[in-house]
C-alpha cells in the first residue's frame, strides 16, 4: 500500500473499524508521504492499539474532481487528508470551516473530518518553522527574512515567519507583480507586517547586525542543472540558507551556501514536520518526527 497510486474509482469502502488518512494530488505517484505517517503510525500503536487501525494512502485526484472526490472519501471512511499540488487554494470553498491561521495564508495542506465536515489547517508554516529551529537552533525571530518565490510556497513562509515576529521580511521573485500580489494578499488577510519587496540585488542585509535566513521557496532547484535562485556571493558570514526542494538534496544554492561557509539545510525536515503536524491534528496525540526522519531518508535512499 506504500507504493501504490489510488484513483478514487478503485476506491470501495474502507473497513468499518479502519481510519482512513490520505495524501490528494495531481501528480501523486512521487509522494513519499505514505511512508512517513506509517512509520509514526506504527510508534503511535506501540502504546495505543487504535493506531494499528489507521492507514495512510496516495490518491490521484485531478483538480476538476476535487469537489466530488472530498464527500466521497468521508463517505469511504477516511478523515484526514493531505493536500499538495494543485489542490491548496483551490479546495477552499469547499471546506465547512478554515483555522484561522490557514485562512491568513489563503491555502490549506491539512483537512479534518470535523462534526460532519472538512476543516482545513495549513501544516507547511509550523513544518518549516520546526526544521529551521532543528537545522540552525535558531528560531525565527532571530533572523532578518529573506524569502524566495511567490506561490504557494512562499506563501506560507512569509506568513509563518511574520506570525513569529521575525525581525525583517523581505520578497524576492522573479515576476515582481506576483510577489506584489501576494503581500496585498496577506495584507488583506490580516497581516499588516511590512514586507519588503526586492526587485534587483546589489548589496541586500548590508547594513544588519542580524544573521540572514534565505528561504528558497521557488521550484527552481528541482531540476539538477537548475541555477540558484539568487547569488549567495552577495550575502555575508552569519547567513543560514533554507532550501524547501529536497529532492535533489543538494541543489546548487546549497553547494554554493556550503562553499560560501553558510549553514544550510534542504527541505526534507519540513516535509517532515508539516507531516508530523498534520497527524497531530488527526490523532491528538504528540507525534515521533525521529520516525519519520529515519522513513523519509530510507525513503530518498530508495529512488
Ligand atoms: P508554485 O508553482 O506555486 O510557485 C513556484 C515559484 O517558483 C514561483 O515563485 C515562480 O516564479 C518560481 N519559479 C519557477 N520557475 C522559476 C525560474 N525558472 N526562475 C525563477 N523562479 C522560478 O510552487 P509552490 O509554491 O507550491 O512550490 C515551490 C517549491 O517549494 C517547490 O520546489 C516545491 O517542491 C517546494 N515545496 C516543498 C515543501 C516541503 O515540505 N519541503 C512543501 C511545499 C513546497 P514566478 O511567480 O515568476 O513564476
Amino acid at each position: 500500500m506504500l507504493e501504490q497510486t489510488f484513483l478514487l474509482d478503485q476506491l470501495t469502502d474502507l473497513p468499518a473499524d479502519e481510519v482512513g488518512l490520505a495524501v490528494l494530488g495531481y501528480p501523486i505517484a512521487h509522494s513519499i508521504s505514505p511512508q512517513l505517517h506509517e512509520a509514526a503510525l506504527e510508534v503511535l500503536a506501540e502504546k495505543e492499539a487504535e493506531f494499528k487501525r489507521w492507514h495512510y494512502r496516495k490518491i490521484e485526484v485531478p483538480p476538476e474532481d476535487l469537489h466530488i472526490a472530498l464527500p466521497r472519501l468521508a463517505q469511504l471512511g477516511f478523515r484526514g487528508l493531505n493536500l499538495t499540488i494543485p489542490h491548496k487554494v483551490d479546495v477552499l470553498p469547499h471546506l465547512c470551516s478554515i483555522d484561522d491561521r490557514a485562512r491568513a495564508m489563503g491555502a490549506v495542506n491539512t483537512l479534518s473530518w470535523e462534526n460532519g465536515g472538512w476543516k482545513g489547517y495549513n501544516t507547511d508554516g509550523v513544518g518549516l518553522s520546526r526544521a529551521i529551529r532543528q537545522a540552525f537552533h535558531r528560531s525565527v525571530e532571530e533572523f532578518d527574512v529573506l524569502v524566495l518565490g511567490a506561490g504557494g510556497a512562499a506563501r506560507a513562509a512569509v506568513a509563518q515567519c511574520l506570525f513569529e515576529g521575525c525581525a525583517s521580511l523581505s520578497l524576492f521573485n522573479r515576476s515582481v507583480d506576483r510577489a506584489e500580489q501576494l503581500c496585498l494578499a496577506l495584507k488583506e488577510n490580516g497581516l499588516k507586517q511590512e514586507i519588503s519587496v526586492i526587485e534587483s540585488f546589489s548589496a541586500p542585509f548590508e547594513n544588519t547586525d542580524r544573521p540572514v535566513l534565505v528561504i528558497n521557496a521557488t521550484s527552481l532547484g528541482l531540476q539538477v542543472d537548475d541555477p540558484p535562485p539568487v547569488d549567495l556571493d552577495y550575502f555575508k558570514g552569519d547567513t543560514c540558507v533554507y532550501d524547501m526542494v529536497y529532492n535533489p538534496p543538494v541543489t546548487e544554492l546549497l553547494s554554493q551556501a556550503k562553499r560560501n561557509g553558510f549553514s544550510w539545510a534542504n527541505g526534507l525536515g519540513m516535509l517532515v514536520g508539516q507531516a508530523a503536524r498534520s497527524l497531530e491534528i488527526w490523532s491528538g496525540r504528540s507525534v515521533s518526527a525521529d520516525a519519520m526522519s529515519r522513513a523519509a531518508t530510507s525513503a530518498m535512499i530508495g529512488r
